[in-house]
């Protein structure tokens, strides 16, 4: 197997097919640009489990994925797609980011999910654009874009109510997407408490803030999502 690219998180490696790449979950976690980093044994499994747990939900909630199949515990087996240079944010509860840009006090409900598009570019620290750079720029035309809206709020959806059958509120969540070998618009990369934030019913957090803020052990707290989904028997 030829690694083509290890990211921060996971790494890809080709496989036989040229519309397929084989996904590893790493150990390891970082948080703010990767001036944090820590590595933790079961943490690759934890993530890659609950990840491929929502992916099939999703798919059998008409969503396009990319999972293919389930190689092991660490490893997928996945649609190769020509990722938009984009991350999408949807926030329904105040976190992270905007409390502190706008000032918004956090666990404010919103009315409405509010939608983000995030340039990916490291060196930039992930900018928040809005849908005009992203087609002026060329990151998708506004066709795709609207696409990507309509997709994103049906995955918010069916997250909320995933979630709320185990008293989870489904805070934000970033996701990435790309274009199959069909050029169908398809969901890529991971959902996972590493990419979203998850709170239970009294606020405590259940996700990578606890890396972030130093609040608990991430494993142990993965660990308790992971047997939320698992018990739903999806
Ligand atoms: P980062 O690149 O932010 O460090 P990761 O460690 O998660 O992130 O690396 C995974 C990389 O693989 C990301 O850049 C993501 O956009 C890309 N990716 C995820 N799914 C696919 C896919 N199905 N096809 C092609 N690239 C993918
Ligand atoms: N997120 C992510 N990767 C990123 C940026 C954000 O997975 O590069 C997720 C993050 O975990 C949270 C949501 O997107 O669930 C919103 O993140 P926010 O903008 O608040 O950024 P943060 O301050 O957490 O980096």
């Amino acid at each position: 197997m030829n690694k083509l690219y290890e990211g921060k998180s996971k790494i890809c490696y080709s496989t036989e097919s040229k519309n397929e790449l084989q996904i590893f979950f790493k150990n390891d976690v970082t948080a703010f640009n990767s001036l944090k980093k820590a590595t933790y044994e079961s943490k690759g499994v934890l993530t890659a489990k609950i990840s491929n747990i929502i992916f099939k939900y999703l798919k059998n909630n008409g969503i396009n994925t990319h999972l293919i199949k389930v190689l092991d515990d660490q490893n997928v087996l996945v649609k190769k797609l020509e990722m938009f240079r984009i991350e999408i944010i949807i926030r329904n509860i105040a976190a992270g980011s905007i409390v502190k840009r706008l000032g918004i006090e956090q666990a404010t409900v919103f009315e409405r999910p509010i939608f983000e598009i995030c340039y990916k570019n490291d060196e930039f620290s992930d900018p928040l654009i809005n849908d005009d750079h992203c087609v002026v720029l060329g990151l998708s035309s506004q066709e795709q874009l609207n696409e990507i809206k309509k997709i994103t709020h049906k995955i918010n959806k069916l997250l909320l109510d995933l979630f709320k059958k185990v008293d989870i509120k489904v805070v934000d969540f970033k996701i990435e997407l790309g274009l199959d070998a069909d050029n169908n618009i398809c969901l890529g990369d991971e959902i996972s408490p590493d990419t979203c934030r998850f709170w239970d019913k009294n606020n405590r957090k259940l996700d990578k803030d606890c890396f972030r803020e130093d609040l608990e052990d991430i494993t142990a707290i993965y660990l308790i999502i992971l047997e939320k989904l698992e018990s739903l028997n999806i």
